[in-house]
């Protein structure tokens, strides 16, 4: 068998993630290595230290982008933060709270969950009576937005339950970062991870970390040391730390990887994080119009639906994965399948970042409107793309 170079199809990438990428992101992908200890890669470094800050609306010293997907971004808050004997409240609506109780358990600790009904937020109440009967627990740990079913929970709500008994918070905004307000400071969030390939649409690999002093106090206080040699907090702070002289050498950073975060980050503070907020909003509202024209449902209330990523009640009859398969082979674009308690019950149409455009909904909403249609399925209107595009187009 002989091998030859790969090269990808062409696709609109409308899952729950990698997102669509701009050409200047990757033409920063492709610029020469240099070495990751050269002065002048520090520099950059530096900067993206600072578009983070920005990115998570922080002030943090400790910020600063793991080497590796959002998942070690994840780990490396648990690691970092949960001892062997420690209990910690983890909130469960979907595939990403199962997670960190696998984080909390595998720390040797004890994970106490809330548990509330998939497509639903965290209820507070519930949360609140938890924190109330375990006032020893060390966290509160929360997805802000649960990606495997489009609900956003109420952060800063969650997180003054967590300061009112007194434990640190966790949250996932691996979905939520770049695509609805995620205010680190303001909120009082105590360690928070994301990742590169939703809504801040660079390439996958890579999660933005920040933690407050008040973690970093608990970490430098822990009484065993950290499981996770590549993990620990305390010697990447060596290499990341704003110390430019006595940066010493961790491991070897992703270096053309950071290009193309770097120039995501530029690109997000050149629009400005309210705009892209605002751009995502708009987007789902075209996306929402055009669905209900077919008579397709979202199947999150509208108070908690996030906007960047929408899961679709599958019609009763329809082969959820037909659909998919031919919005890939006749129109090169990737939407999701459900997780889970979801699977085969719903769709995924991520609207992320670059994703996130009047093209994007236009293109996807014809698309689908047109495989439903060839496959015999009752359409309750038509021109979902029309009726998007009334709101779209609109100044
Ligand atoms: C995608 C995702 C992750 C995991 O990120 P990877 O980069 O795939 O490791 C974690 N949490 C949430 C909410 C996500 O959407």
């Amino acid at each position: 068998m002989t091998v030859s170079s790969f090269n990808p199809p062409s696709r609109m990438l409308m899952g729950p993630g990698p997102s669509d990428i701009h050409s200047r992101v990757l033409q920063a992908l492709g610029r020469p290595v240099i070495g990751h200890l050269d002065p002048e890669f520090i520099l950059m470094m530096d900067e993206i230290k600072g578009l983070l800050h920005y990115t998570f609306q922080t002030t943090n010293q400790m910020t600063l982008p793991v080497s590796a997907p959002g998942s070690a971004g994840m780990e490396s808050c648990f690691v970092n933060l949960v001892e062997p004997g420690d209990s910690v409240i983890v909130c469960i609506n979907g595939v990403f709270g199962m997670r960190m109780v696998e984080n909390v358990e595998r720390c040797g600790a004890t994970a106490i969950t809330v548990n509330d009904e998939w497509g639903t937020p965290i209820d507070l109440n519930k949360l609140e009576d938890t924190i109330k009967a375990n006032p020893d627990a060390k966290a509160v740990a929360f997805v802000h937005a649960e990606t495997s079913t489009g609900v956003q929970s109420d952060a800063a709500a969650i997180s003054k339950l967590a300061q009112a008994g007194d434990m640190l918070t966790i949250m996932d905004a691996v979905t939520s970062l770049g695509g609805t307000p995620v205010m680190i400071d303001e909120w009082k969030i105590d360690a928070c991870y994301s990742g590169t390939q939703k809504c801040l649409s660079c390439v996958p690999g890579i999660s933005p970390v920040t933690f407050s002093d008040r973690a970093l106090d608990v970490i430098r206080k822990r009484n065993h040391k950290v499981q996770s040699w590549f993990l620990d907090m305390n010697l990447i702070m060596g290499y990341w730390s704003s110390e430019g002289a006595t940066r010493s050498y961790h491991h070897t950073a992703p270096v053309n990887a950071l290009y193309a975060l770097h120039e995501s980050l530029v690109m997000l503070k050149d629009e400005g994080i309210e705009n892209a907020w605002k751009r995502h909003q708009k987007n789902h509202n075209g996306l929402k119009a055009g669905l209900e024209t077919l008579g397709l449902d979202l199947i999150v209330d509208e108070s908690c639906r996030l906007p960047q990523l929408n899961a679709i009640k599958v019609p009763e009859g329809i082969d959820e994965a037909l659909v998919r398969r031919r919005m890939l082979s006749d129109f090169g674009i990737e939407i999701g399948a459900g997780l889970g308690a979801l699977a085969g019950k719903v769709w995924r149409i991520g609207l992320m970042g670059q994703s996130s455009t009047p093209r994007h909904v236009t293109l996807c909403l014809a698309a689908l409107e047109g495989v439903l249609s060839d496959i015999g399925a009752p359409l309750k209107g038509n021109d979902a793309a029309g009726a998007a595009q009334k709101i779209l187009l609109q100044a």
